[in-house]
C-alpha cells in the first residue's frame, strides 16, 4: 500500500444524510465530490492505491446508509453534470451527475422521446443506468446506447461498454456488482417529436406519480422489489401495514411500498421496519419481500434502536 496524504479536496468524517433522499446515514471516513472525470478516477484510484473500501454514488436515492457510516472512501458523481443531445438523430450524451429529471426535460424540450417516464425518478444518470431504473413502463435499458466507464487502478483508461453488454434486468446490471465508475452514458431517443406532445407526456407522468406517491417526505421511493406478478405495495397494504411505524420512519400512508422519514428517523429504524414488513408479508403469504433499496454499511441488531 502506498502511504501520503490524501488528496486536498478530500472530507474527512463527513455526515451522508444530506447526500441521500432518505436523509439518514452516518458520516463517510473519506468523501470525495469531484468536479471532473480526471479528479474523479483520482480519488478512486488514491482509495485503491491504499487497499481502502470506496464506492461512487450519485443523487442517493435508492440507498440506505447506516448510523455509524462507511468506511473508506465514498464518492458523490454531483458536480459532474451536463447533456449534449443532437434533435435530428436522437443521440444524447449525459455526465454522469447529470440528474434524470433534468435530462428528460431537456429531450422533451428537443422533441425526442424515450425518456418520459424518467422525470419523477430523482437519481443521476449514473444511478438509472446501474440500477437499470424505470417507471411507467419504460427503462434505462431501452434507450441506453453506451457507457463510458473507468476502473480505480492507474492502469486503467476510461473504455465504452455498449448497452447490450450490461447484463440488464429488473432494476439491475452488472455495474451493481463490478467496481466500475460510469463516467457517462449516450441514450439512443427518437427524434423528429413534436416538443409539445413529448412534454404533455412527461408532466402527465411526473403528475400521476406525485399524485400516488409521498414525494412531500423524505424516501428512497420503492422499498422492495415487486414478487412478479404480484405488487409488493399491494401485499404491504392488504396486511394493514400502512401507517406502521418504528421511531421516525414510517410505511407511508399513500403508497404501501414507500417508507417515509417523518422527520428523525434513524437508518437503524428504517431498516428494522424493512424486516418487520418481510416478517409479516413472510407469515402471512410464504413469500421473501426483496428490498430494491441498498444497504450500505452495517445493520447488525446489536446498533439498532426503536
Ligand atoms: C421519490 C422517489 C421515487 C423513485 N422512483 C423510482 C422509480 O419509479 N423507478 C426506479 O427505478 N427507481 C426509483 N427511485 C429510486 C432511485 O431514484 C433510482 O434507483 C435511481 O436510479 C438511483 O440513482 P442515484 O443517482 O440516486 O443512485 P444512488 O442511489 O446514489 O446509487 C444507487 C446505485 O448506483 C450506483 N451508482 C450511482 N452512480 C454511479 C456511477 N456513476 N457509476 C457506477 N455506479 C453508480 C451506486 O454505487 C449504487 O450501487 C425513486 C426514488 C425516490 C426517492
Amino acid at each position: 500500500m502506498a502511504g501520503g496524504e490524501p488528496p486536498a479536496n478530500l472530507s474527512a468524517q463527513l455526515p451522508l444524510a444530506a447526500h441521500t433522499t432518505w436523509k439518514v446515514g452516518g458520516p463517510a471516513e473519506w468523501f470525495g465530490e469531484p468536479s471532473s472525470e480526471e479528479e474523479l478516477h483520482a480519488m478512486a484510484r488514491w482509495a485503491w492505491e491504499r487497499g481502502l473500501p470506496w464506492r461512487l454514488i450519485g443523487a442517493g436515492s435508492n440507498l440506505l446508509i447506516s448510523d455509524s457510516g462507511l468506511a473508506g472512501l465514498t464518492l458523490c458523481s454531483r458536480r459532474l453534470q451536463g447533456s449534449q443531445l443532437d434533435a435530428s438523430t436522437g443521440l444524447v450524451e449525459a455526465r454522469a451527475g447529470e440528474p434524470i429529471p433534468t435530462l428528460a426535460r431537456r429531450a422533451a424540450r428537443a422533441g425526442l422521446s424515450g425518456l418520459e417516464w424518467a422525470v419523477g425518478i430523482p437519481g443521476t444518470v449514473g444511478g438509472a443506468v446501474a440500477m437499470n431504473a424505470g417507471a411507467q413502463g419504460g427503462c434505462t435499458a431501452e434507450v441506453l446506447r453506451d457507457v463510458t466507464v473507468v476502473a480505480p487502478d492507474p492502469g486503467s483508461v476510461p473504455f465504452i461498454l455498449p448497452a447490450s453488454s450490461l447484463e440488464f434486468a429488473y432494476r439491475h446490471s452488472r455495474l451493481q456488482e463490478e467496481p466500475l465508475l460510469v463516467l457517462s452514458a449516450r441514450f439512443q431517443l427518437s427524434a423528429g417529436h413534436d416538443p409539445r406532445a413529448i412534454d404533455r407526456r412527461t408532466s402527465a407522468n411526473l403528475q400521476s406519480r406525485t399524485g400516488t406517491q409521498p414525494y412531500h417526505l423524505p424516501s428512497c421511493g420503492s422499498v422492495f422489489r415487486n414478487p412478479e406478478p404480484l405488487k409488493a405495495g399491494r401485499l404491504i397494504e392488504e396486511l394493514g401495514l400502512k401507517g406502521c411505524t418504528v421511531g421516525g420512519a414510517m410505511v407511508s400512508p399513500m403508497h404501501a411500498n414507500f417508507i417515509v422519514n417523518t422527520g428523525e428517523a434513524t437508518a437503524a429504524q428504517i431498516n428494522r421496519l424493512i424486516e418487520r414488513v418481510q416478517e409479516r408479508v413472510r407469515q402471512a403469504h410464504g413469500l421473501e419481500l426483496h428490498p430494491e433499496v441498498k444497504r450500505l454499511g452495517s445493520f447488525d441488531r446489536a446498533t439498532m434502536s426503536d
